[in-house]
């Protein structure tokens, strides 16, 4: 047998996911392990380590038989030297160079060290929604919005790794605030979290909803209750969820306008609406856009891989750092 075979580890807030992949993206096994991230730097680095053998292990490999190691890690990072430098869920982590770590504790095999939004959207590219697709954007809406970009064949990560924080592009200055310190973020009206902010403010506010109800029930109003009212006929629930994916569309058409991508990939909490989410953004996209370029629109997809497509990204970014002979 002469396939190459990858690892990926995916280390997030609340679990660990590892995952082995052949060279043409298929899962051999999987792992979702917790992360228990209040243990500190070293516990979680072992339990990655932990995660990667216990993936080898139910694939019925032994670790030398590895090609590679790809890891997707949250927040600022350095791909470069490998260093996570302050990832915003892990508040006592600075500068811990997690690529190396790793390495040592699995036989010393080559290792890349990847943002976890540009490994989720090189999974989609490599085998998911965007498998043969030119270019690709992928956009999660989940608590932010976090973004990935796949251009020319690569994983687009800047000049100072910091590309992708379409979360963050200011579509109304001066208006909402986010949490970034700026006001008007793209995320701060659409991301899956604060939707269910705004829905609640709105409630408050008296607005007249059957999510009312939700409130009075002492529960907490959330995307997906946003969604399930909306299809249930709640006025303010569809004016939302309109609201929200316009100025999605937004944010695409800029996309469009700096990038011109083949597809945008939607992910995240928000995205398991499907063509709900999809036909209105298609629909504000065509409203919005210049008619200098009007009928060029990028294909909208929602994600294949979902919350899986971190390790496979990840296995997939070792593939890619191999083939470019970076590792
Ligand atoms: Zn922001």
């Amino acid at each position: 047998m002469s396939e190459r075979i990858f690892l990926g580890i995916d280390l997030g807030g609340t679990n660990i996911k590892a995952g082995v992949a052949d060279e043409n993206a298929n899962v051999i096994s999987k792992v979702s392990i917790k992360t228990h991230r209040q243990d500190g730097v070293d516990a979680v680095v072992q339990r990655m380590c932990e995660a990667g053998r216990e993936a080898v292990s139910q694939a019925n490999l032994d670790i030398s038989e590895i090609e590679a190691i790809g890891i997707g890690a949250p927040g600022t990072l350095n791909h470069k030297t490998g260093i996570i430098i302050a990832p915003p869920n892990f508040p006592d982590w600075q500068d811990v160079p997690i690529r190396d770590m790793v390495s040592k504790q699995l036989n010393n095999l080559p290792t890349t060290l990847e943002n976890d939004a540009n490994v989720a959207a090189w999974a989609e590219y490599w085998a998911g929604a965007g498998k043969g697709c030119d270019s690709l954007v992928m956009l999660t809406l989940g608590t932010g919005i976090g973004g990935g970009i796949i251009l020319n064949g690569r994983i687009h990560r800047g000049f100072h790794d910091t590309a992708g924080e379409i979360g963050h592009m200011m579509i109304k200055v001066d208006d909402r605030p986010c949490v970034c310190g700026q006001t008007g973020c793209l995320e701060a009206y659409s991301s899956a979290m604060n939707i269910a902010k705004i829905a609640t403010e709105a409630v408050k506010a008296g607005r007249e909803s059957s999510l009312k109800k939700v409130l009075d029930a002492g529960q907490e109003i959330t995307c997906k209750l946003i969604e399930e009212h909306l299809r249930a006929g709640d006025k303010l629930a569809a004016e939302i969820w309109d609201d929200a994916c316009r100025y999605l569309a937004i944010g695409c058409i800029d996309i469009a306008n700096v990038i011109d991508p083949e597809m945008i990939v939607f992910t995240g909490g928000m995205a398991k609406a499907g063509d709900l989410l999809l036909n209105a953004v298609r629909k504000h996209f065509q409203e919005i856009r210049s008619y200098v370029f009007s009928g060029i629109i990028p294909k909208l997809a929602i994600s294949k891989f979902g919350s899986e497509a971190g390790f496979i990204g990840a296995a997939g970014a070792a593939k890619l750092a191999r083939d470019l002979g970076e590792i």
